[in-house]
C-alpha cells in the first residue's frame, strides 16, 4: 500500500523541480489532490500534511465525504473534476469552489443561473476536448473562443480558465501546447492540465493546475 504522505512530500518536490526547470514560481502551481473513491484514512493524513485543494470526480460521492471534514478543518478547498449533469449544478455550486468542466453551453446557462441565485461563484474552467474525441466532453478547439465569449458576455459567467485530458494514446505535450495557445488567445490566465503521469510535462507547458490523485493515494480498485 502506497504511504500518501511519503508520496505527497514526493510529489511536491518533483512540482518545484519542475517549475524551477521551467522558470517558473513553483507557488503559481496549485495540486488538486483527485480524492476520488478514496476515503478519510488516505485523506486526512494528506490533510494533516497540509493539502487543502482536492478534486473529485461526481458531486455525489463529494457531497457525502466533504461536508463532515469541511465542518471540522478550515479553508479545505474543493475541486469538481468530472462531468457536470443539469439536474446536479444547483448541489455543485453549493459545494464546490471551482468546477473544472464547464463543457456545454446548456451547463454553461444552468450555472449562470445557479450562480445568480445562490450568489456563489466558484472559479471556472472551460473543458476543451483537444482531441476531438467522440467519446469525451468539452468544446472542440476551433469553438472555444465563441463559447468562452458567450460564456463572458452572454452569461456573465466569470471564466477563469482552460482544462483538457489529453487522449491516452497521444503524446500529452501536444494537448497542452494547444489548451496554452487557446487560453493565452482567449485572455485565460488558469490552465487545469496534467495528471500523475504526465504533470511535469504540463508544468513546463504553463499547467496552473495539476490534478494528481493515484500518484499520491495509490491505484484506484
Ligand atoms: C481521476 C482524474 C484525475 C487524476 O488521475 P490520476 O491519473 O489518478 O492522477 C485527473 N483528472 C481527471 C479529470 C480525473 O478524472
Amino acid at each position: 500500500m502506497t504511504d500518501p504522505v511519503a508520496a505527497l512530500r514526493d510529489i511536491r518536490s518533483r512540482i518545484e523541480i519542475a517549475a524551477k526547470g521551467a522558470g517558473r514560481d513553483p507557488a503559481s502551481i496549485t495540486l488538486v489532490a483527485v480524492s476520488k473513491t478514496y476515503g478519510d484514512e488516505l485523506i486526512l493524513p494528506v490533510i494533516e500534511s497540509s493539502q487543502r485543494v482536492f478534486g473529485e470526480n461526481r458531486v455525489q460521492e463529494a457531497k457525502t465525504k466533504w461536508p463532515p471534514l469541511q465542518a471540522r478543518i478550515p479553508n479545505l478547498e474543493l475541486h469538481l473534476i468530472g462531468p457536470l449533469q443539469s439536474n446536479k449544478v444547483k448541489e455543485a455550486v453549493e459545494l464546490f469552489d471551482a468546477i473544472h468542466t464547464v463543457d456545454r453551453p446548456k451547463i454553461a446557462e444552468a450555472l449562470a443561473a445557479e450562480i445568480k441565485r445562490q450568489g456563489r461563484s466558484p472559479k471556472l474552467f472551460v473543458q476543451v476536448n483537444t482531441g476531438e474525441e467522440p467519446q469525451k466532453s468539452g468544446i472542440p478547439p476551433q469553438m472555444t473562443a465563441a463559447f468562452v465569449n458567450v460564456c463572458r458576455n452572454k452569461l456573465e459567467l466569470p471564466i477563469t480558465g482552460l482544462m483538457c485530458i489529453p487522449p491516452l494514446d497521444e503524446e500529452a505535450a501536444l494537448h497542452f501546447g494547444l489548451l496554452a495557445k487557446l487560453a493565452a488567445e482567449n485572455g485565460l490566465e488558469s490552465l487545469s492540465m496534467g495528471m500523475s503521469e504526465d504533470f511535469e510535462t504540463a508544468i513546463a507547458l504553463g499547467a496552473t493546475h495539476i490534478r494528481v490523485g493515484s500518484a499520491i493515494f495509490g491505484a484506484r480498485s
